[in-house]
């Protein structure tokens, strides 16, 4: 972020991402690194990041092929094809799985690429039923779904697709990688940014839950759906704790505001977080975080 307004090579979308921040849910871009971008996990032999944008999504090349998972292309007409592309550039085998984060379509468009390679898509149960009603015409429907686990195993890779209970959806999964001790969560723990727009069809106290329980599990990293913050670092339990204490202090407070009849206005407009004014992505996010707390406190939904 500090090289951020002086750097030359600053492009029109990440113009865009800089004023308006809060489309890419947690943080603008930095102006600095390529578009699109393939990693090695650090201390990993064969998991791997590819970030599209602001987005990212996690793949496992195995000795009997490759698990990709949310090929992370609305808005980006090639976006697919391009994430295949980055596999076959680590290995020729078959990508045999393409599993999804959840049903938003910013992470999941773009998956006919995967589908023509011969991938079998996996998602959770209510991945499927929500696609069957707004019918995405970039956005493929899984092959297969589950309700509360799933192993996947190829070669000799271990991937568990746990569904821990409603949380930034009714459709997110922890993909869990025993052997790496790494997890897969997507959206409701930024790393190291202050939640914005991912708030909006968010489940506020079943979320508080879900973190819970996801702290509870064996890991020790998390590649998280956008680059954490800072230098696109992985999150940790410590992050997941302290985004399960801002989000009950959001909800305390705009408790308050609710039964004093103020949601969504004033609310929306008093409601501060000083605590946190240092954080990325903080003005851009207040308003979200109020409004959604102000539909459970001052609405009950
Ligand atoms: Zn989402």
């Amino acid at each position: 972020m500090r090289h951020y307004v002086s750097c030359v090579a600053v492009t029109a979308a990440s113009i865009l991402f800089a004023i308006r921040p809060g489309l890419a849910q947690t943080q603008p871009p930095e102006a600095s690194r390529p578009p699109i971008e393939t990693t090695k996990v650090e201390g990993t032999e064969n998991v791997y990041i590819f970030r599209n944008g602001n987005h990212q999504s996690m793949f496992v090349v195995t000795k009997a092929g490759v698990i990709a998972t949310d090929p992370i292309a609305y808005g980006r007409p090639t976006g697919g094809q391009t994430y295949v592309d980055e596999i076959r550039k680590v290995t020729s085998l078959p990508i045999k799985y393409l599993i999804y984060s959840h049903h938003h379509f910013d992470h999941i468009a773009g998956g006919k690429a995967f589908k023509d390679a011969g991938a079998t898509i996996i998602a959770h149960r209510r991945v499927k039923e929500r696609l069957a009603v707004i019918k995405d015409p970039f956005t493929v429907p899984p092959d297969e779904t589950f309700e509360m686990k799933k192993i996947v195993k190829l070669g000799d890779t271990t991937l568990e697709l746990l569904y821990l209970g409603r949380n930034h959806s009714d459709s997110n999964i922890v993909m869990r990688l025993p052997k790496e001790k790494l997890i897969f969560l997507v959206d409701i723990v930024p790393v190291g940014a202050m939640p914005g727009l991912g708030m909006i069809d968010m489940y506020p106290l079943e979320a508080e839950a879900f973190i819970e329980r996801v702290i509870a599990l064996d890991w020790e990293r998390m590649i998280p759906g956008h680059p954490g913050l800072p230098g696109g670092r992985l999150g940790t339990k410590d992050d997941a704790r302290k985004i399960l204490v801002l989000m009950r202090e959001a909800s305390a407070e705009i408790k308050k505001l609710a039964r004093e009849g103020k949601c969504w206005q004033p609310a929306e407009r008093e409601f501060k977080m000083p605590q946190y004014a240092s954080w990325p992505n903080y003005e851009n996010g207040l308003p979200y975080i109020a409004r959604r707390y102000c539909s459970l406190w001052g609405r009950g939904t």
